[in-house]
């Protein structure tokens, strides 16, 4: 049974007018290694850390500039957000369609919280703490080209046509304003497109994108604002010491003009400069170290990479599953053909390359979190593959084959087919990073009773930058 309400009767939940504090145990071990009778042995001591988290409960007006707003994922999550809001539905073949949140961790799922005569009772995600309504959301952004949403919807075909006759009305007006464009970091196939682009040296389009924000919050009136990357993917830019390795060094390269500063890092900078959080939905490296430090400096949420919706988000779920089993992935091979403009992009080897990390990346963990299975240095072969095939559109295809080692020598093989259209996996996707965006920004925390209560300092984050500042591999020198 699901229930919509509930209130929390607890030691370790308090209900302020304005905030909800709580407590949290959070068991965990100290380890050390250290010497016992001449010997070194590796000693594991439980410890409890308390967290006590601070939410304030006033929900507020949210803005959600995209960039890259007319392309697939921005002109249906546009659609789709309008089409909840009105309540629109309509006419399939298979009959009559409701509008729908279908695929929003936010806004489908559900959270197990008890039982009641001998019922399991559910209550919706969205009611475990208080959260912007999607339908509330007022949107925005920058796409370096110029067409309106209404017919960026059509371009996408991806919506139902009798949807999409009722959506134009709504986005016919609106306009994503000029974006910063930098033929050197998508695929030359995108040139034909950019008509909608702002003029200027780089460091005066971060100023435009910075004024884009401001005029953005005070058309709307909006209390907040969170901005996500859903633009095409980018090739990587070279992580460089003295060019973007740290805060100073960006900025002056910034003021240089440096070729090798990519787009995606120049609106970072933007939102990081108006403290407004920034999610990178695409495989490119825009978090440079520099970037990293001044998000840091500045108590910025910035977060991303990639959204991984279909087949790496399987591919996350099914080796997790396969080496938690004990059973030894040897070789993936992942095969990918879609149609859309995001294929086309793909198409060019660099931007390819940046999905390619992206996709390979997700078995990396796993791999090294068990040495039963894998020796030093030893890796599944993993291969990915994508084609653009126009005709399918967005309805992506994506083919995988996992053969592993089991018990005694054997082989065990699986093979998986997935088609969906690409954009509606990733639109509820990018709506449940926004609004956890700005539900992070409402929470501050402190350890065991010390100090003032704090912003959350991402941890993936720091990892991030002490993985770039320290491995060779990563930042190269001029
Ligand atoms: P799309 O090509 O349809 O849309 C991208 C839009 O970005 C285009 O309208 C383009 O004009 C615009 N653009 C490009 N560079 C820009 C810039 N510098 N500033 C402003 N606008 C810019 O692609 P899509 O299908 O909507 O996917 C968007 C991104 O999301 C891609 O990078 C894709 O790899 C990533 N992604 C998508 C999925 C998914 O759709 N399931 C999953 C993971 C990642």
């Amino acid at each position: 049974m699901l229930v919509e309400n509930f209130r929390v009767e607890s030691e370790n939940v308090k209900y302020a007018e304005d905030e909800i504090l709580s407590t949290y145990q959070y068991q965990t071990t100290e380890l050390v290694h250290e010497v016992k009778d001449g010997k070194y042995e590796w000693v594991v001591r439980p410890k409890s850390v308390t967290y006590e988290f601070k939410t304030e409960r006033q929900v507020p007006k949210l803005g959600v500039m995209l960039v890259g707003w007319g392309g697939n994922n921005g002109a249906t999550l546009t659609g789709g957000i309008i089409a909840n809001r009105e309540g629109i539905s309509w006419v399939t073949k298979d009959g009559v369609q409701r509008a729908n949140y279908f695929g929003s961790l936010t806004q489908a799922s559900t959270c197990h919280i008890g039982a009641y005569s001998g019922e399991e009772i559910y209550v919706p995600f969205k009611s475990l703490l208080p959260m912007v309504d999607p339908n509330d959301i007022i949107l925005g952004g920058w796409d370096i080209s110029s067409m309106n949403l209404a017919d960026a919807m059509a371009r996408a075909k991806v919506l139902d046509i009798d949807l999409q006759k009722q959506l134009r009305p709504y986005m016919q007006d609106m306009v994503p304003m000029p974006g910063v464009y930098d033929p050197d970091f998508i695929a030359a196939n995108q040139g034909a497109r950019a008509d909608n682009c702002i003029e200027g040296t780089k460091m005066e389009q971060m100023e435009q994108l910075r004024k884009d924000i401001r005029a953005f919050k005070a058309s709307t009136k909006v209390d907040k604002v969170v901005v996500l990357w859903t633009a095409n993917t980018e090739r990587y830019s070279s992580v460089i010491v003295g060019l973007n390795d740290t805060k100073e060094n960006l900025f002056a390269s910034l003021e240089k003009n440096e070729s090798e500063i990519s787009p995606s890092t120049i609106y970072a900078l933007a939102c990081i400069h108006e403290k407004v959080p920034f999610i990178n939905g695409s495989p490119q490296n825009t978090f440079v170290p520099g970037v990293i430090e001044f998000a840091v400096e500045q108590n910025v949420l910035i977060g991303g990479d990639d959204f991984k919706s279909g087949q790496t988000k399987m591919k996350s779920v099914l080796v997790d599953f396969l080496v938690g089993a004990g059973i030894k992935p040897t070789s993936i091979v992942s095969y990918n053909h879609l149609g859309n403009n995001d294929g086309m992009n793909l198409s060019a080897p660099q931007t390819f390359r940046s999905k390619e990390i992206s996709k390979s990346n997700v078995v990396d963990d796993m791999v090294s979190s068990n040495s039963i299975l894998y020796g030093p240095g030893e890796h599944p072969d993993h291969v990915v593959v994508i084609k653009y095939v126009p005709y399918v559109g967005d309805s992506k295809r994506a083919m995988d084959e996992y053969t592993s080692e089991i018990f005694m020598g054997g082989k065990n093989t699986i093979v998986m087919h997935n088609t969906c259209e690409d954009s509606l996996l990733a639109a509820p996707l990018i709506l449940d990073l926004v609004l956890l965006a700005e539900l992070c920004t409402r929470i501050t925390l402190r350890e065991d009773g010390k100090g003032k209560f704090r912003e959350q300092h991402d941890v993936g984050v720091q990892m991030k930058l002490i993985k770039y500042v320290f491995n060779g591999r990563a930042c190269t020198t001029r």
